[in-house]
């Protein structure tokens, strides 16, 4: 039967699927491209993130028994490969998220499928196996993506503020799992005022961040829902929002009915119930419009 949420493992209430992008400078580099080694403002920020923020992070998740998933651009692999490294063990899952973090809409067909052979080449160097999942970085899927993906034996996307719930792309290759983010949870809104980056945000206190994503996860744990942070460790892993995520893994466990999983855990539960016939996503086509709506 369709239902909007599906069933969760052991009569979990809600699936909760925390979220790292490892970006790293790797964002410098495709924006300034020969400048980016003059940005050291820029490039200092970013590289918090596999020497401070990431390993604060797995480790904080590591002392909850928490599983991970870190979406992992294929030149930061390399280029902070012991960071990297440090994110296996327990269930943590390493996914793709470009190579130098290009933007997906803004790329050739064959750009595109090169920096996802890249980035699968460098993950599979560490991991020792294709990774599961993908998010496109700056979530900006081009219309090319869903196939390129579901040719390269993708399992799941998690770029598209779809839903709440797990859904089914359908695109000329095939089928994609959708493992949607809620829009609201990407802390780059609540904590980020970056002059080297032009992001000048109002920076929230964790408490007031902490409200947003608690709200979010309350509402989506009454309905059933997928809550899945997008968030960034040199953004979330500095000290204050650290211990502020750390409170919330603490409010969702005493709830006592969540299940906390990895992405790839998620969507092998919903393939599996898609085979069992217990429970069927909504379908999305892809594209959207086969052609304009307006001329
Ligand atoms: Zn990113």
């Amino acid at each position: 039967m369709t239902g909007r949420s599906p069933p969760w493992p052991n009569g979990a209430r809600s699936a909760v699927a925390f979220s790292f992008d490892v970006d790293a400078d790797s964002v410098v580099h495709a924006s300034q491209r020969a400048k980016a080694p003059g940005a050291i403002a820029a490039l200092a920020h970013m590289r918090y993130d596999p020497h401070v923020g990431l390993p604060r992070l797995v480790d904080l998740f590591k002392g909850y028994g928490v599983p991970i998933t870190c979406f992992v651009p294929g030149w930061v692999a390399d280029t902070y490969r012991p960071s990297v490294e440090h994110i296996l063990g327990g269930a943590n899952e390493i996914a793709h998220h470009g190579h130098f973090h290009e933007w997906p809409s803004g790329q050739s067909r064959e750009a595109e499928r090169e920096a996802l052979m890249m980035g699968i080449e460098r993950i599979v160097s560490i991991t020792g196996r294709r990774p599961a999942g993908y998010r496109a970085p700056y979530y900006g899927l081009s219309e090319n993506s869903f196939d390129l993906l579901i040719e390269a034996g993708f399992a799941y996307d998690s770029s598209l503020f779809a839903d709440d719930v797990p859904i089914l792309l359908e695109s000329k290759a095939g089928r994609l799992v959708e493992l949607p983010p809620p829009a609201s949870v990407d802390d780059y809104s609540q904590y980020v005022s970056a002059r080297a980056f032009d992001y000048l945000m109002n920076i929230s206190p964790p408490s007031r961040a902490l409200a947003v994503y608690r709200a979010e996860f309350d509402a989506l744990h009454e309905i059933g829902g997928l809550f899945v942070p997008v968030w960034h460790p040199a953004v979330s892993g500095r000290p204050a929002q650290a211990r502020a995520i750390g409170d919330l893994v603490e409010h969702m466990m005493g709830k006592g009915d969540v299940w906390f999983a990895t992405l790839e855990q998620v969507a092998a539960h919903v393939r599996g119930l898609i085979a069992a016939g217990t429970w069927s996503p909504r379908v999305e086509r892809i594209p959207f419009y086969a052609e304009p709506v307006l001329r």
